[in-house]
């Protein structure tokens, strides 16, 4: 079967160190197109300044994925879905939960398939983790997900915007883990965010979940982002059998009392793009809101914090 052509909308780091990567790799997918505002190609397809460019130039692109961030993507996937694209969207979706309540619905509407994507859940050690706590539950979980800004959004100045999500922004990849994994619905108790006192979004952010369970477990998160030392992406989960269960590096390890049981790759991406052929073949939309409903959770209940400035 002929590749599928797509666009690539926002050429920024995630898009040249996942996206594209993937996508030349791929044998369901071909880059078409891309759409930069700063004039950004690859590989010497055409470049728009614009979504609508793209669409009345290359009417036969039928596929985007939109890689730019959170602020922009409810107006580029409206635009895309009016286009009669089916639409594959990085995380976070978008800034809040009206605006993609009204995307799924607008998706629906058009009959067009639309795909949020998740990358940390695509990861065997996230799946082998949902799979042991289903069948021993959950008496206490920790998420610790320290990284450093200066290394993973390098002058992004988007990331300190209202809506630009700060500390969040990779949060919310551990949320999409545990929203995925845990076996009951968990809440929102308490909240801290640290902001610094020049930026409008966290640089530190502490949770602590309740879950309406009678056993009462015990689950909370910390989120920080002057972590120079490596990255921190850790969930500690202690199983109703007594087992702890540490799935470490984003999803991509699970050690089980201290045993290392599964490693393996990064293999994030790839899946994603499997996961779209899939949906495109299906004429089905895959959109998970549950990490975003806790995250906008995590700012309606936070108690402000001011600390010091953040400069580059
Ligand atoms: P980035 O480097 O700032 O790239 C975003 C790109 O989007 C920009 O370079 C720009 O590309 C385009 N863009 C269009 N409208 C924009 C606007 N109003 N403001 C800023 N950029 C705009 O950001 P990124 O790290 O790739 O992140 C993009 C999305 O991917 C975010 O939602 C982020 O959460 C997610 N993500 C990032 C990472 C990571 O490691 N950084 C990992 C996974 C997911 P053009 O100049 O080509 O138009």
């Amino acid at each position: 079967m002929a590749k599928r052509k797509i666009a690539v909308i926002g050429v920024g780091k995630i898009a040249q160190d996942q996206h594209l990567p993937v996508i030349d790799q791929s044998e369901d997918f071909e880059l078409a197109a891309t759409v930069s505002t700063r004039g950004l190609g690859h590989n010497g397809v055409p470049v728009f300044k614009t979504p609508g460019e793209l669409f009345a130039a290359m009417p036969e692109v039928s596929l985007v994925s939109i890689c730019t961030p959170p602020g922009i993507r409810h107006q580029y996937v409206r635009e895309a879905l009016d286009a009669g694209k089916d639409v594959m969207m990085e995380k976070p979706p978008t800034t809040t939960i009206s605006e993609l309540d009204d995307l799924i619905a607008h998706a629906d509407r058009l009959g067009r398939v639309l795909y949020q994507t998740w990358h940390s859940q695509y990861n065997a050690a996230v799946d082998r983790t949902k799979a042991i706590l289903a069948e021993q539950g959950v008496v206490s979980a920790r998420i610790d997900w320290r990284e450093s800004v200066r290394k993973w959004h390098p002058g992004q100045d988007w990331v300190w915007e209202p809506g630009g999500f700060g500390v969040c922004d990779p949060g919310i990849n551990a949320l999409s883990i545990f929203t995925k994994v845990m076996p009951f619905p968990v809440f929102v108790s308490t909240s801290k965010l640290t902001f610094p006192a020049n930026r409008q979004t966290p640089i530190d952010v502490e949770i602590t979940f309740k879950s309406g369970q009678a056993h009462k477990p015990e689950l909370s998160a910390g989120f920080n982002w002057l972590e120079e030392s490596g990255e921190i992406w850790t969930i500690r989960f202690e199983t109703g059998t007594g087992d702890v269960l540490r799935l470490e590096g984003g999803g991509r390890s699970l050690r089980i009392n201290d045993e290392l049981v599964l490693k393996h790759g990064d293999a994030e991406y790839g899946a994603m793009y499997d996961h779209f052929a899939d949906l495109l073949d299906a004429g089905r939309s895959d959109v998970d809101a549950a990490p975003l409903r806790l995250m906008s959770d995590v700012f309606l209940m936070g108690a402000r914090v001011t600390g010091p400035d953040f400069e580059w």
